[in-house]
């Protein structure tokens, strides 16, 4: 325990390397074969699998299972990269406990899932690790498509369209690609740099030129694509983040979510990053949860997420309030902030309750705060020229937008969840629609 832990303010070093280690460490460990063997037998291996329906990218659950069960390794590998190039990725973000777990079978009968998520990362990691890329180029189309924006829908539609044989330029406006899965997901969900090393392997397709440190709206513009690619892909994520429209929102202490975890997820040495005594976190998604947790496992002594509505509708899942609980995170329900009160650095958030219909109930409590996460939701940064649909790029069933030739996917795109495998789902469909329309 070092001195930092108990003075109030933002300061590094609150918690030494060695315990940092530790608490950044995987979330879960991974299988070993003989626990992957274990997992595997308690698959039925259902006939219209409940859990392949769940699946926004429709791997077959079962069959990949099966194939672990038979000692086949690889070929499970290739049953969910066949569907999700991120697959390894996804093993390790999915909220597996709303999506292919929460409707499993075993779920269902005896309240135990067969463990889908922690099976996908045994197979996708054993291929990985052999370094090998199992996917060929188709010759050469002579077609060119750019795709902007190279987080999980950019870096599926790049990965699906090189395979067909087009010639793909990934531009992205941060110096690494990754997106989200290099600066937003929590630390202890992706850690040893995986990020990266996923982004190398799906490289090695081929026939993809990575360019970073390029903005559309800056350097690229839209019309400039259009007339130099034969088609464009946009997977440009939610960049904006909203604000909570009160006095003092300048003050040192007083800052986006998304920013800090993506700082958090670039410091090598985390003994570096300060972090506040008592921290505070306006929200109820997962950035909400994930900035709460990891400034808890940065030493903070204090950390609350008030969340303006009732438990049952906060955005993050159960499993994700309880990962936050037993971090010791407060979770307050039904509480907006009114007032941040401090000179020059953030000092007291007053907040107030409010009732179902969010109208105040007259009723305030006041926390202690050096620092304040907003953490409520991120908007689309305005892209000329195309049509919206509910604050998002709109598209039709294959992600085509109202500008001929320029499809959209992922978060920035209207429909879907806001999911890393969702991205992946709309960005390989995407490209497929893209080829079919290039093929004609
Ligand atoms: C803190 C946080 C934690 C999350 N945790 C999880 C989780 O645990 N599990 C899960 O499933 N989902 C999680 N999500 C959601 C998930 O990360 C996103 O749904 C997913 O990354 C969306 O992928 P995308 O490719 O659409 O966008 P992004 O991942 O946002 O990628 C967009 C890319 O476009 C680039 N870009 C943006 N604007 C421009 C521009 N004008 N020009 C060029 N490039 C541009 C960006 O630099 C970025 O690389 C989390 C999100 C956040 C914010
Ligand atoms: S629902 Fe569960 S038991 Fe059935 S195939 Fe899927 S993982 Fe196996």
């Amino acid at each position: 325990m070092t001195e930092a832990l108990r003075l109030d303010g933002i300061r590094a070093g609150r918690l030494g390397a060695e315990d940092l280690a530790r608490n950044f460490d995987d979330l879960h460990a991974p299988l070993t074969g003989h626990e992957a063997l274990i997992a595997a037998d308690r698959c039925y291996f259902c006939h219209d699998a409940p859990c392949v329906t769940a699946c926004p990218t429709d791997i077959d659950i079962p069959m990949f299972i099966r194939q672990i069960a038979t000692g086949m390794e690889d070929a499970a590998a290739k049953t969910i990269f066949d569907q999700n190039i991120l697959g390894g990725m996804c093993a390790r973000v999915c909220p597996t406990e709303t999506l292919c777990e929460e409707v499993c079978v075993r779920e269902v009968a005896e309240g135990k899932p067969v463990e889908i998520g922690r099976l996908q990362r045994f197979a996708t990691d054993a291929m990985m690790a052999e370094g090998e890329h199992p996917y060929t180029r188709a010759a050469e189309t002579g077609k060119s498509v750019a795709v902007v924006g190279a987080g999980p829908a950019g870096l599926a539609c790049a990965h699906r369209l090189a395979m067909h044989g087009h010639s793909v330029t990934l531009y992205d406006a941060r110096p690494k690609a990754g997106g989200l899965n290099e600066y937003g997901i929590a630390a202890y969900k992706t850690v040893d740099g995986y990020a990266q090393a996923e982004v190398d392997w799906l490289m090695q397709i081929g026939g993809i030129s990575l360019k970073t440190g390029r903005t559309l709206g800056d350097s690229l513009t839209l019309a400039a694509l259009r007339d130099d690619y034969d088609a464009v892909f946009l997977g440009i994520g939610l960049g904006g983040v909203g604000a909570l429209g009160l006095e003092g929102e300048g003050m040192t202490g007083a800052e986006n979510a998304v920013d800090f975890i993506a700082t958090l997820r670039q410091t090598a040495d985390l003994t570096q990053l300060p972090v506040g005594r008592h921290v505070v976190v306006i929200g109820g998604g997962m950035t909400a949860v994930d900035a709460a947790v990891q400034s808890k496992l940065l030493g903070a002594e204090t950390v609350t997420i008030a969340y303006r509505r009732d438990q049952d509708r906060m955005p993050a899942s159960r499993y994700e309030q309880d990962l936050a609980a037993t971090h010791g995170v407060r979770l307050m329900f039904g509480v907006v902030p009114a007032a941040l009160r401090g000179e020059g650095q953030l000092r007291e958030v007053e907040l107030s309750y409010v009732d179902g219909d969010m109208k105040p109930t007259g009723e305030t409590v006041t926390l202690r705060a050096d620092q304040l996460f907003r953490a409520i939701g991120q908007k689309l940064e305005a892209v000329e020229g195309l049509s919206l649909d509910s604050g998002k790029i709109a598209v039709d069933t294959e992600g085509k937008t109202s500008l001929d030739g320029v499809w959209a996917g992922g978060d920035c795109a209207a429909g879907g969840e806001d999911l890393t495998v969702t991205a992946v789902a709309e960005g390989r469909d995407a490209a497929e629609a893209i080829h079919r329309a290039l093929s004609t």
